[in-house]
């Protein structure tokens, strides 16, 4: 497969020798130099030649020269290995003004701030990435945490390993469901779009991958805060095994808790829907609050 960008810009191998980046496991660094993938991951972002996108890791820059050929707005990357930084200076000497870099560690900036700093404000923002998958998944969490809902971000086009993947878009009474696919589904809309072959990466990875699209919408349960959620999801999927009225002992519910929303108690988590599993989480947050407030 080619691997010839048609943007001026040397062929993504030529640059990571001549920047001598040899892939780090401890930054989970396995690039794409592959323009077809690249070309068709960026495509896959919502109303891309008006939106100003934020991608995490661009690394040696494959997708990121896929993303500004395929026409974006501006593209905002944060990258936490240095040795990226001159590559990340060529490629926005040849796409003059729409490139921001950031260098440092994306869980630790806040990424809202710095989007929204951008002109025209009307356009909206996406995040694409080929994440780091020693971060993947906590990056994804934190973009699903905010207080604020909907998010600053329009869509999230994100590549995970299969089997997280499968976790994400998990429905009730199979084995991927649990704790990622209830924080997930509770107030966005999860698809997997296309896998991606290990053999496609330098180096390969063990294991396949797979493109999911994440789309934010109204949550399921109004005013619930996402902590609540993540503390029920936390002790009924930590002990999948046991029935929910042991398993949700700890946190002070009792039999008639699960009653009043028409559980029995004997039920294991999987057997239940997100709506269910967010009832559950707002009867823990109003507990709280009435422990808070005596
Ligand atoms: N986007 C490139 C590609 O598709 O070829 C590289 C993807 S590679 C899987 C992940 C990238 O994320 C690497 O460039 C790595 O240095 C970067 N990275 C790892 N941890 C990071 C973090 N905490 N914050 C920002 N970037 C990180």
């Amino acid at each position: 497969m080619s691997e010839k960008l048609d943007d001026n810009l040397p062929p993504l191998r030529e640059v990571i020798s001549k920047h001598g980046l040899s892939a780090k496991k401890s930054f989970g660094q396995n690039f794409l130099l592959d323009l077809n993938l690249t070309c068709k991951i960026a495509r896959q972002v919502p109303d891309l030649k008006n939106s100003h996108v934020l991608e995490i890791g661009p690394g040696p820059g494959g997708l990121s020269r896929a993303l500004l050929m395929e026409g974006v707005k501006t593209l905002t990357v944060i990258e936490k290995d240095r040795r990226c930084e001159p590559i990340l200076d060529e490629i926005s000497a040849a796409y003059p003004n729409r490139i921001n870099t950031h260098i440092g560690d994306a869980m630790a900036i806040d990424m809202a701030e710095i989007m929204s700093g951008l002109d025209g404000t009307d356009s909206p923002v996406h995040i694409c990435a080929n994440l780091p998958y020693n971060v993947g998944t906590a990056l994804l969490v934190k973009w699903l945490s905010g207080d604020n809902w909907p998010p600053f971000f329009g869509s999230l086009t994100l590549m995970f390993q299969k089997e997280v993947a499968e976790r994400i878009i998990a429905k009730p009474n199979c084995k991927a469901y649990g704790r990622l696919s209830v924080l997930t589904n509770w107030r966005a809309k999860t698809r997997i779009l296309f896998d991606i072959p290990p053999s496609a990466f330098t180096p390969a990875p063990k294991v396949t991958s797979s493109v999911v699209q994440i789309i934010p919408t109204k949550p399921c349960l109004a005013g619930l805060k996402m902590e609540y959620l993540e503390k029920i999801t936390e002790k009924a999927f930590g002990q999948r095994r046991k029935m929910l009225r042991a398993s949700l002992k700890p946190l002070g519910f009792q039999t008639s808790d699960l009653e009043e929303i028409g559980l029995t108690g004997t039920e294991r988590p999987e057997q239940l829907d997100v709506p269910t599993i967010a009832k559950l989480a707002m009867l823990y947050q109003e507990k709280q609050s009435l422990i808070k407030t005596s």
